[in-house]
């Protein structure tokens, strides 16, 4: 039974990398029957504005995840944000003291860049030299009462290898002496990322954490913590980065957009849980699942260690699909909103006859402002109607005059007058109608367009 998590930093909205963690996480913990919790990793003050939290949470539950446990709701291992938690570091951290395994440095900013400088001019990795460490305690116990800045790190052991297994990329084994003394609490008291997530996971009762490949490396250094600590150690799986189509990282200009961005533009949350679950996971075939298949049929064991690429087209074929297993009512719910120029008594009707042929909302407004609004053409459109020569739009009004209720009737009386049919006939229909090339059946569409406004769109506007 798994008890995992999803730890969101507040610094900004939910990019689509991590809504796919937190998907995975959330699938596993419930697949398995376990608990599922948000926990809110708030200690960079500077940029965790409590409203991004809030906006956060809403995201998540929109895209259809559910906690049993998190900031908003509480829980037994509360509080769910960090920045409530200090009480509990501290306690925490002088025990890692007390036991050796953390010391006080008073290395200032400036000190620890030389240093690093020094250590790249001699061509060794950059890492924290341990100078604090070989302080007396008398040393340390006066400069603290002097009242001098100190980080606490924590005390690597300065030889011997830690080996990891990943869910996703096996057995890795790290040196120690690689690794280098990292800071568990900043100077100004709050605490290091590596310690906060550590500590707070093993509290949680977390035993399996899914996060980005970024904190593949971070992963030997919290186990070095929780180890120290006696603290139970979860299971981790870094899942592979999300790229963009072109194979960079995924950013606004491949394509990608936060959740938010998403949501707003009108992408359903069923769309992106289908696409995200395909993305560095392969279901056993690619069809569209419900919420209950997409849980049964997650499997940790089908996350792969190649990078998953982000693809809008992709996105777009997983709406279609989602847009195909919405209800007409619910649909007509979802669009309603967004259709003010529709009449409500047609609204139903309206929608079934352009739902094969919208993505978004904002399709569906076009189409209703097609109907709807007098119709605005392009000089090209213009020019294409005019081609059809002044003497088929006149038999055109005729034939519809005739019988303006009934569009079989009166093209096919057309097709006899002009003598044209097939695309020869309904094309131009369609262009001088709608104004677009393709769309919805015409028949259909035609309903929605009072008579009158029918009569001036084809009218020879091009005399
Ligand atoms: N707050 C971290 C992040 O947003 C969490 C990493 C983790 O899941 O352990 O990247």
């Amino acid at each position: 039974i798994f008890t995992s998590r999803f730890a969101p930093s507040p610094t900004g909205h939910i990019h689509l990398g991590n809504a796919r963690t937190a998907l995975f996480a959330f699938w596993a913990a419930r697949q398995s029957g376990g608990r599922f919790i948000v926990r809110m990793e708030d200690t960079d003050q500077a940029r965790s504005p409590a409203e991004l939290a809030r906006v956060l949470l809403e995201d998540l539950r929109w895209l259809g995840l559910g906690w049993d446990e998190g900031p908003d709701c509480g829980g037994p291992h509360g509080p769910y944000a960090q920045m409530e938690r200090l009480p509990v570091y501290d306690d925490l951290l002088q025990r890692l003291v007390d036991t050796g395994h953390a010391y006080p440095c008073f290395c200032t900013a400036d000190e620890l860049s030389a240093e690093r400088d020094a250590q790249r001019a001699a061509g060794k990795a950059p890492r924290y030299s341990g100078r604090c460490r070989a302080l007396s305690a008398a040393e340390v116990a006066r400069r603290l009462e002097g009242g001098e800045e100190a980080t606490l790190r924590f005390a690597v052991p300065c030889s011997g290898t830690l080996s990891v297994d990943d869910l996703v990329w096996g057995e890795r084994s790290y040196d120690l002496a690689d690794l280098g003394d990292f800071v568990l609490r900043r100077s100004d008291g709050s605490p290091s990322f590596f310690f906060a997530n550590a500590v707070d996971d093993a509290l949680m009762g977390v035993n399996l954490v899914l996060r980005g490949e970024d904190h593949l490396s971070n992963t030997p250094r919290q186990i070095l913590i929780l180890q120290a600590l006696g603290l139970p150690v979860p299971q981790y799986g870094h899942l592979p980065l999300l790229q963009g189509s072109d194979g960079q990282p995924l950013s606004k200009r491949n394509g990608a957009a936060s959740l938010r961005e998403l949501r707003s533009a009108g992408y359903l949350p069923a769309a992106l849980r289908n696409y995200l679950g395909q993305l560095g996971h392969h279901y056993p075939a690619t069809h569209w699942r419900s919420d209950a298949e997409l849980i049964a049929e997650f499997s940790l064991a089908r996350i792969g260690r190649a990078p998953a690429h982000f693809d809008r087209e992709q996105l777009q074929y997983w709406q279609e699909q989602a847009l195909q297993h919405l209800g007409l009512d619910e649909l007509v719910a979802w669009l309603r909103p967004h259709l003010t120029l529709v009449p409500d008594a047609q609204i139903s009707g309206f929608v079934a006859a352009i739902r094969g042929n919208m993505l978004l909302p904002a399709d569906a407004v076009a189409w209703a402002e097609a109907c709807f609004h007098p119709l605005g053409r392009s000089e090209k459109v213009r020019a294409e109607l005019a081609e059809n020569g002044a003497e088929f739009w006149q038999q055109a009004q005729t034939c519809y005059k005739e019988q303006p209720d009934d569009f079989r009737a009166w093209t096919r009386q057309l097709a006899q007058q002009s003598g044209r049919k097939g695309r020869a006939l309904f094309h131009p229909l369609r262009l001088a109608l709608t104004g677009r090339e393709q769309g919805p059946e015409l028949a259909q569409l035609l309903s929605f367009i009072p008579p009158e406004e029918v009569l001036r769109r084809l009218a020879p506007i091009f005399s």
